[in-house]
């Protein structure tokens, strides 16, 4: 997903209405592809920007829009709200997925793209489990915060 036009063609295909406010929440998720933001952060960017009226529901509305047709990930930290990214739509199988470290120091986010224990799971499936979950998230210090302290 690197354009508005892939967005637009990707809504039409969805047969989703091309919305002022649904390419505002996209155009912050294109400009922050590498760091995952909570829906209030995307309201705010959005306001900040000036060019468009909308309300913090209509926000998370289209963000669960997004999560459902596949176009974001949306990711929890323990005891924070929500986070979205774009997801990338070519790779989208089991692995596509992702976690993150966060530094619980500057709050810096890194998503991890390979999840090491989705082969896992296919192993274990493999063996008769079913419906199998996962969470993990990595805390701790970033390389600025670790020199710090
Ligand atoms: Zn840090
Ligand atoms: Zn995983």
């Amino acid at each position: 997903m690197e354009s508005l036009n892939e967005i637009k063609s990707l809504l039409k295909s969805k047969q989703l209405r091309v919305t002022q406010t649904r390419l505002a929440v996209a155009t912050i998720l294109l400009n922050n592809k590498e760091k995952p933001l909570t829906s209030e952060e995307i309201f705010n960017k959005i306001q900040k920007s000036k060019k468009y009226d909308c309300d913090q529901v209509s926000v998370y509305r289209i963000l669960s829009t997004y999560d459902e047709i596949g176009f974001i990930k949306k990711s929890n930290f323990q005891g924070e709200a929500s986070r979205y990214i774009l997801s990338n739509m070519e790779e989208n199988n089991s692995l596509g997925h992702e976690h993150y470290f966060k530094c619980t120091a500057c709050n810096y986010i890194k998503p991890f793209h390979n999840c090491f224990v989705s082969s896992k799971e296919r192993e274990l499936e493999k063996n008769g489990f079913k419906n199998l979950k996962h969470h993990l998230e990595i805390t701790g210090l970033c390389p600025k915060c670790a020199k710090v302290s």
